[in-house]
């Protein structure tokens, strides 16, 4: 037979591909990346490879050969262009592909800042050529500014800060990584940043990017102007399901497909690009990080093999992590209205604490900022549904045995 293709050669892709294999599955399967690269671990380009503390093999997702072990044909250079879903064939740019079945994992690009248009020192960051680029602009004492103070461009933030460049962050919203920490948090995560030297224009957005052959400033929609000799734009990113426009499928929030990761007869999506129904919560949701695309690699691949009764319902909590200078953050669930701090800053560590919500008496979201220990159980309990108050009781015990 055809076997199975996957389009998609990063955390979503190789993790389906996987767990084809680890499924015993014996037919070819093929996956296509568009990028020439081998494909990269995205956590570490605005952390250690951008840190220069380490290398581009290190951030390999996965080794060539080990791979080609399996039976794994991965093929680079090769961008899917279209989908007919009637023949079970995918256009490429390589040719056509006949297929048994298929995995869409095309994953996300980065947005660019409308108006701003392209030129040397504006920055995305989404592949290892990005990261490498802006790291060759971010010298001892170069002037960086970031526009978004979500997490990419939080984690830039420290990161250029280590590497001695002059940081800073604006964003039209009150405090850094509001939408997931809230504001106090928020606030309590500017502190860090600003002990360690960067500088904030929050409340403000970006009118232009000034320069001509390359950026030199930014000015801000208050007429201020800040320098720059590089600009790194992390305003999110947004599905890279375009080139299925022609197949009839919904793509209009990301690749639409149901509770098993189905978006058409034979053919599933996984990552960053899927926009799926999540039963666990009851409604539609895409998810971008890591976690998600692995879980969703190996539930959607499985879910091709298996007799339509025994396909496994995606039902998965979100989980993101994000490193800091010292502090990682993690988040899981979603958020609820019924929110509950509980700190355990000290005045040296300010922005430490762990943030439980829920709804309806129900546990359905973990924040932990710089404490590791309490998050592992608190995460085990959102799976369970635990209720609200058993589940500040048992988080306040744990905090209570730290420090
Ligand atoms: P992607 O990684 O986006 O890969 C999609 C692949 O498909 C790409 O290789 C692309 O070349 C290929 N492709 C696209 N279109 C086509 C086409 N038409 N034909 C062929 N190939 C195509 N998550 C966390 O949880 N924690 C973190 O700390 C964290 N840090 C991050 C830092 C950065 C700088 C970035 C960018 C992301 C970070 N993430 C983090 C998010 C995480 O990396 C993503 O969720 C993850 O990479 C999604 O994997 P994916 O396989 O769905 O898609």
């Amino acid at each position: 037979g055809a076997g199975v293709v996957v389009v998609g050669a990063s955390v979503a892709g190789l993790h389906a591909a996987e767990a084809l294999r680890d499924a015993d599955y014996a037919g070819p399967v093929t996956v296509l990346d568009a990028d020439q690269e081998p494909s990269c671990d995205r956590p570490p380009l605005s952390k250690q490879l951008l840190a220069g503390v380490w290398t581009r093999e290190q951030t390999q997702l996965r080794d060539a050969d080990a791979l080609a072990g399996r039976g794994i044909d991965v093929r680079h250079g090769v961008r899917a262009v279209g989908l007919d879903i009637q023949s079970s064939t995918l256009d490429t740019s390589a040719g056509p592909l006949r297929y048994d079945g298929l995995v869409v994992a095309t994953g996300a690009t980065a947005r660019d800042l409308p108006g701003a248009g392209t030129r040397p020192g504006l920055y995305t960051l989404r592949t290892q050529a990005d990261c490498l680029a802006l790291r060759r602009d971010l010298e001892d004492g170069a002037a960086l500014v970031v526009v978004g103070a979500g997490f990419i461009g939080m984690e830039v933030a420290a990161t250029a800060r280590s590497l001695g460049a002059e940081v800073t962050v604006v964003d039209p919203l009150e405090a850094p990584m509001q939408g997931v920490l809230g504001r106090d948090a928020g606030r309590a995560l500017q502190r860090l940043h600003a002990e360690h030297g960067v500088g904030f224009r929050l409340g403000r957005g970006v009118r232009v990017v000034h320069g001509a052959s390359r950026v030199g400033a930014v000015e801000l929609d208050d007429e201020s102007v800040v320098r720059a000799d590089a600009v790194l734009v992390g305003i999110g990113a947004r599905p890279a399901a375009g080139w299925l426009a022609g197949a009839g499928l919904d793509v209009s929030a990301g690749l639409a497909c149901d509770r098993y990761l189905a978006a058409a007869p034979h053919v599933v999506g996984a990552g960053d690009v899927v926009d799926w129904f999540n039963p666990r919560y009851g409604r539609r949701m895409r998810v971008e990080h890591w976690t998600n695309a692995a879980q969703q690699g190996a539930i959607a691949a499985r879910n091709l093999l298996v007799a339509r009764v025994d396909r496994n319902p995606a039902d998965l909590v979100p989980y993101f992590w994000s490193d800091q200078y010292d502090v990682r953050i993690q988040f899981s669930g979603v958020a609820g209205s019924d929110v509950r701090v509980l700190p355990l800053g000290s005045a040296t560590r300010p922005e430490r604490r762990v943030v439980l919500s829920g709804q309806d008496g129900v546990l359905t979201s973990v924040l932990a900022v710089g404490v590791d220990q309490a998050f592992v159980r608190a995460r085990r309990m959102l799976r369970r549904r635990t209720p609200m108050d058993e589940a500040e009781a048992t988080v306040r015990t744990l905090l209570d045995g730290i420090e």
